[in-house]
Formats: C-alpha cells, sequence, structure tokens
C-alpha cells in the first residue's frame, strides 16, 4: 500500500458561472484543482502526494523528475522537494538554453534552488536512462535520491487522480453538484491524471465516462500511455475496472504548448466573459476540446488542472 502525504488543499471547491455554460453549451462544473495550493498549485500535487510519500518512505534525501522548459510539473515538484528538505534535480527540455527566459515556472524554479539541467529533445527522448544516471551521480555525492516519471504519470501518481473521485463523490453526497455527471473532461498531457480518474469513476462511479483531451501526441499513444498506467495503478491497489474514456486528439492546435489564433481567441473569451484564467498549453486547450466535442455531453465536471504560471512566462 502507497503512502500519502497531505500536501494539496482538499476539497476542492466545485465552480459554476452562467456565462461558462453559455460559452461552451451545455451545464459544467469546474472542479478548481487550480486552487489547491500556493505556487504550487495544479494537478500534480495529487500525484505528489503518493509519490513523495513513497520517496519519503524509502528514505530519499533528493528528488528527481524532467519535463519541458516551463514545467507545471518539475515546478510543483521542486516546490514540494524544498517544503520537505529534500534538494531537487530537474532534467529540461529546451531546443535553446541560452535563450530559455526567466519567467513563470523556470523562474519558481530558479529561485528554490532546483538543480537544473537543459537537453536537447534529442536527449530528452531517453530521460528516463538520463534520470537513471543522474541518480548514480547523487549516491556517489551521498544521497539518495528518488525518481519520479515526467508528469508524475505512473501508477503511484495517479492514485491521486483515484481519490479525487473519491472526493467528488462526497461533494455530490453533500449535493454540491448533479450526482451522476456526463462526462468528466481534462487535459492530458502524460497521461496520469485521465488514468487515475478512468479508475477513480470506474471504483466510485460519480459520471458515465471521462473524455480526455490531448494536448500532443495521438489518441493511439495516448490509450498505450493511460493503458500502461492503468496496469501499473491496478497492481499497486485494489481499484477499477476502467470506466469508459476516451482520448480527443483533434484540439491540441499548431503543436505542443502553442494556440492556434482561434484557440486564442477562445482563451480571452473566457477571461473576458467568465473570469477564468486557463493556460494556453494545458486546461485552454481542453476547454476548447470541450466546446467542441461531438456528441455534445449534456452535463460535464471539467478539471481545471491549473498551470497559471505557464501563463506567465
Ligand atoms: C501536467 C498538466 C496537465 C496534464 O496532466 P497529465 O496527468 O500529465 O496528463 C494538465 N494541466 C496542467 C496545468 C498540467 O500541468
Amino acid at each position: 500500500m502507497a503512502a500519502k502525504l497531505e500536501l494539496a488543499h482538499k476539497p476542492t471547491p466545485l465552480w459554476r458561472n452562467d456565462a461558462l455554460d453559455e460559452l461552451l453549451g451545455l451545464s459544467v462544473w469546474v472542479k478548481r484543482d487550480d486552487a489547491d495550493g500556493g505556487a504550487e498549485a495544479g494537478n500534480k500535487l495529487r500525484k505528489l502526494e503518493y509519490l513523495m510519500g513513497d520517496a519519503l518512505a524509502q528514505g530519499a534525501q533528493a528528488v528527481i523528475t524532467c519535463g519541458a522548459a516551463q514545467s507545471n510539473h518539475a515546478r510543483a515538484t521542486t516546490l514540494i522537494a524544498r517544503q520537505l528538505g529534500l534538494v531537487a534535480v530537474v532534467l529540461l527540455r529546451t531546443k535553446d538554453a541560452g535563450r530559455e527566459p526567466d519567467s513563470g515556472n523556470l523562474r519558481l524554479m530558479r529561485m528554490c534552488g532546483a538543480r537544473i539541467t537543459f537537453v536537447s529533445p534529442e536527449q530528452y527522448a531517453s530521460r528516463d536512462e538520463l534520470m537513471r544516471a543522474e541518480s548514480a551521480r547523487l549516491k556517489a555525492e551521498g544521497l539518495e535520491a528518488y525518481v519520479i516519471p515526467e508528469g508524475g504519470s505512473n501508477g503511484t501518481g495517479s492514485l491521486g487522480y483515484v481519490d479525487a473521485v473519491a472526493e467528488l463523490r462526497q461533494q455530490q453526497k453533500l449535493g454540491l453538484c448533479p450526482d451522476n455527471f456526463d462526462t468528466i473532461v481534462c487535459a492530458c498531457g502524460s497521461g496520469g491524471t485521465t488514468a487515475g480518474l478512468v479508475l477513480g469513476v470506474g471504483t466510485h462511479g460519480g459520471a458515465q465516462r471521462v473524455d480526455a483531451i490531448a494536448v500532443c501526441d495521438d489518441r493511439a499513444y495516448f490509450e498505450a500511455v493511460v493503458g500502461r498506467i492503468i496496469d501499473e495503478a491496478r497492481a499497486i491497489r485494489d481499484v477499477g475496472p476502467p470506466a469508459p474514456y476516451s482520448i480527443h486528439d483533434a484540439y491540441k492546435g499548431p503543436a505542443y504548448g502553442v494556440m492556434s489564433d482561434e484557440q486564442r481567441a477562445f482563451l480571452d473569451q473566457l477571461a473576458q466573459r467568465c473570469g477564468l484564467i486557463a493556460d494556453p498549453t494545458y486546461s485552454g486547450k481542453a476547454l476548447f476540446g470541450l466546446s467542441r466535442l461531438d456528441p455534445r455531453p449534456s452535463s460535464a465536471l471539467f478539471i481545471h488542472t491549473g498551470g497559471l504560471p505557464g501563463l506567465l512566462a
């Protein structure tokens, strides 16, 4: 059984807005996982409750993880590592390290004193090997290191989102939102949130299905990734079976972290009409996808996964 820390402010609020219903063309509740903490806020916190719990249980003095140069996950991991007194080591993917601006997530990582190594996209393809090598180097320095995969997306991390659905069920029982949503919708970037939600709904109920909006790669890729994480999680804990789910890859825009003009206009509409800020890499694209999902759900729970520092980069 995995050890769990309490890191996030929970239960996260459920948020409704008439103008948002109008903009999306359906009845939507937003679960504000973007408000689950301070600077460390976002969906990675729920995963880190299990991953950092495991790291401490194994006697780690350092954690190693990886991501894009503006990784929300690397930022959240760095902040929590410092809160727990652990050394944070991050491998960040970039085409040109010399041009990375000191802003957004990167600035927060630097402020915390993360040990940052920039690697090229080609090197990043072997990130798991690079992190293992880093772990061996740290051991030679006398530091026991715990490796957290990209996005915190493995079986252990995904348990945080199994628990998120149990939390939702409590909120539903209190009458804070409908007892059964058509769908739960989230952005999908490394698959752990999707896998956890799929197992959470399969275990606890609360919705008919899960719809995940891919922000990179494609449907076949994420079906394989999510399937693997689901298998890992079920080997750790008696959960599931998985609820029905779909990966949608038609809304990822021109590239990871890059929006089309139409998507950018949608992001501005969200802010202007609803006062809702979504980031351009994840939640903005996921809400854009939800506004166009076909067939249309009649009700949806949208998981706002955070990402504000990425917008400010
Ligand atoms: C990482 C991230 C996601 C994607 O979650 P995965 O579990 O990696 O698929 C979505 N939104 C934000 C803001 C993120 O940082």
